[in-house]
């Protein structure tokens, strides 16, 4: 236990937290210095614990999913990190044809889940490799389809009343990777998808695999797209385009294959990464006057 004023009274109410956990260990970048105060929470009553000792001590809390759209700045993140596990791990089939998922649960897990249940609609979520809670709050998909609209009921843990709450769906705003969950802790939800055969689903999901293994670098450490997508324009072209393709800082380049990643291949740093941003922001710039905004969220401290 480190030399936080809160840390020891933290500890005795959280004894599996963990203190200064490097975040590259959490992230698909593999990169990302450490946490003050890492905490996977298992149950409500952890949640209620951790929110009232964060509110006692004006603790940040900084909700972690897989990790797989993430950028940790070298210094790390000050205060808690929260990632859920145990019950929010749980998938369950209910009447007709919903599904219960915690946010802990991994898409391919839910979409493998969906067609043991005859059940279609979730394949193109298949090579997502994040969380349903970090899913719904970035409203992640591809051309084929998105979470958000999926969704019927979304849980959250409400800080202040210390328990989970739930809404309908239709009042959440789901937009381009994007949704006004965000700040919220999403704990699970209930989507509904529609009938079909196992076998069909099971096809169209080895399909979506095979072209992505063929067009996106998936055996590299990479946060999925860097960049959205402006309206009309793929991020890739424009950047390639640029004469950025391969193009590298420290261990971390803009990919081969497919210019809208870019691989941390060699021990890159997060300052790495964010330099193959600006490079690429102001190539994009200045050839096509078009402004990147960021799909990847990049949070912590410089080092
Ligand atoms: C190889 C690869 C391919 C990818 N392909 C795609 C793709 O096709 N389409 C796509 O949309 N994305 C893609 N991604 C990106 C990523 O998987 C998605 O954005 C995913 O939704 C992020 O979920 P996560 O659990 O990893 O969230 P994290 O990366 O951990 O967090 C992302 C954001 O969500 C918040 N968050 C996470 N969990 C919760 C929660 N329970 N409650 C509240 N907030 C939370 C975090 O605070 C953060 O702001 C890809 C990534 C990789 C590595």
């Amino acid at each position: 236990v480190n030399r936080l004023p809160w840390s020891s009274e933290f500890a005795k109410a959280v004894p599996d937290a963990k203190w200064g956990e490097p975040m590259s260990a959490h992230t698909t970048f593999a990169i990302g210095g450490p946490a003050d105060c890492f905490v996977e929470a298992k149950d409500i009553e952890t949640l209620k614990r951790v929110f009232e000792l964060a509110r006692k001590h004006r603790l940040p809390i900084f909700h972690l999913g897989f990790g797989s759209n993430l950028l940790v700045r070298d210094g790390g993140i000050r205060g808690i990190v929260l990632k859920l596990g145990g019950e929010f791990n749980k998938l369950e089939k209910l009447e007709g044809r919903r599904v219960r998922a915690g946010a802990a649960v991994r898409l391919p897990r839910f979409v493998m889940f969906c067609a043991e249940h005859d059940l279609a609609g979730s394949e193109p979520l298949v090579g997502v490799p994040g969380t349903v809670g970090g899913a719904l709050v970035m409203n992640a998909g591809t051309r084929e389809g998105e979470i958000g609209p999926l969704a019927r009921v979304v849980e959250w843990f409400d800080p202040e009343r210390l328990e989970a709450v739930s809404k309908p769906a239709s009042e959440v705003k789901f937009a381009y990777r994007h949704s006004d969950l965000e700040g919220r802790l999403v704990i699970g939800a209930e989507l509904e998808l529609s009938v079909g055969d196992k076998r069909d689903i099971m096809r169209r999901v080895e399909a979506l695999q095979r072209r992505r293994a063929q067009t996106q670098p998936i055996h590299t450490f990479n946060v999925g797209s860097v960049f959205k997508n402006p309206p009309g324009r793929f991020v890739a072209q424009l950047i390639e385009e640029s004469g950025l393709k391969g193009a590298a800082e420290g261990g971390a380049r803009i990919s081969p294959l497919h210019a809208n990643f870019i691989e941390n291949h060699d021990e890159a740093k997060a300052s790495n990464v964010l330099a193959l941003v600006e490079r690429a922001r102001a190539a994009v710039r200045e050839r096509f006057g078009l402004e990147l905004e960021l799909e990847m969220k990049v949070v912590g401290e410089p080092a």
